[in-house]
């Protein structure tokens, strides 16, 4: 849209616009020799059960530390990553770097790996998931597909197809962010969701906001029947981990339990020592 720009004539963009504009430019340009320059990398938080606070896995989380412009957060790149279709090369290494680390540790954690809405519509995932655990060697049940609902405004028979494909390599599907975006109750019937992660924006409101508490009280309901495990996110404080807990919610993950951390940290938080061999006896301080 052209716009007036104080009587010197006629520009596409306002001065912040055309800076938006650029940063984007720059990150789409940057974001291939990143890649290869290995600029990306991941920290793991802590996914835990609710009842004990033990830790029972965690999600990676993807990070680019730019030489110039410092570290660029996710909510930021991966849409680039997605409209230029980017998203295929980077997901495949996001899984094979997952997959790779959480095969040394023990057999009991879990490792959950976020994919994009583009990722499934453009990409083999069903193909690139195998080669991960193939070449990782990691147990098909340890890792955790996390699906963001916005998926669901594209092509679901692909999706469900693919969803099945991966079903049978014995991965277990979450859905991300439930109850935000494009959010439908079916979607709990109607796909093969293993766990459903209730929206962190509902966590934040429980403690004021009795229809938040509904909410995540009958979602927690209906996913238990369809015999799913419920996983709650962005869970700061005790007092929101003692509301969960209460309401039956099997799972959960936020600040209170641990921050998205580097892999040799989180290898601290399990008692794994950097080499992969798990601490007999762990011991603090
Ligand atoms: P998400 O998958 O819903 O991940 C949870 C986000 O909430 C993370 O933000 C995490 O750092 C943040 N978080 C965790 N606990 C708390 C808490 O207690 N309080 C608050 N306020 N925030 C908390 P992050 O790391 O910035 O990632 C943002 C989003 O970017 C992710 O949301 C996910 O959708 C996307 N993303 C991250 N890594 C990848 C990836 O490897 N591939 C794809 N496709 N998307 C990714
Ligand atoms: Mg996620
Ligand atoms: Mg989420
Ligand atoms: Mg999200």
């Amino acid at each position: 849209q052209a716009k007036k720009v104080g009587g010197t004539g006629w520009a596409r963009h306002t001065p912040v616009e055309a800076e938006t504009l650029q940063r984007t430019r720059r990150l789409e340009n940057d974001m291939r020799g990143a890649l290869e320059r290995g600029e990306f990398f991941l920290v793991y938080q802590p996914q835990v059960d609710l009842k004990t606070g033990t830790i029972v896995g965690a999600e990676a989380l993807l990070r680019w530390q730019h030489p110039e412009l410092g570290l660029v957060s996710p909510l930021e790149f991966i849409g680039i990553a997605e409209a230029n279709g980017f998203i295929c090369d980077l997901g495949r290494w996001v899984l094979e770097e997952a997959c790779r680390e959480a095969a040394d540790w023990p057999s009991r954690y879990s490792i959950a790996v976020n994919v994009s809405v583009a990722q499934v519509a453009r990409s083999t995932i069903t193909q690139d998931v195998q080669y991960a655990l193939q070449t990782s060697g990691l147990a098909p049940s340890r890792l955790h597909v996390e699906i963001t609902e916005s998926t669901f405004a594209l092509d679901t028979a692909r999706l469900l197809q693919d969803m099945t494909q991966l079903k049978t390599l014995g991965v277990v599907i979450a859905l991300d962010d439930f109850g935000t975006g494009y959010s439908s109750l079916s979607y709990l019937a109607d796909f093969p969701f293993d766990v459903v992660k209730v929206d962190q924006s509902f966590v934040r409101k429980l403690k004021d906001d009795a229809a938040s508490r509904a909410i995540v009280h009958a979602v927690t309901g209906l996913a238990t029947q369809l015999g799913m495990t419920v996983l709650c996110e962005g869970i700061e404080g005790e007092i929101e981990w003692r509301l969960l807990s209460a309401i039956g919610c099997q799972q959960g993950q936020g600040y209170c339990f641990g921050r998205p951390q580097p892999a040799t940290a989180f290898r601290e938080a399990i008692g794994v020592t950097p080499s992969g061999k798990a601490i007999p006896a762990l011991r603090k301080g």
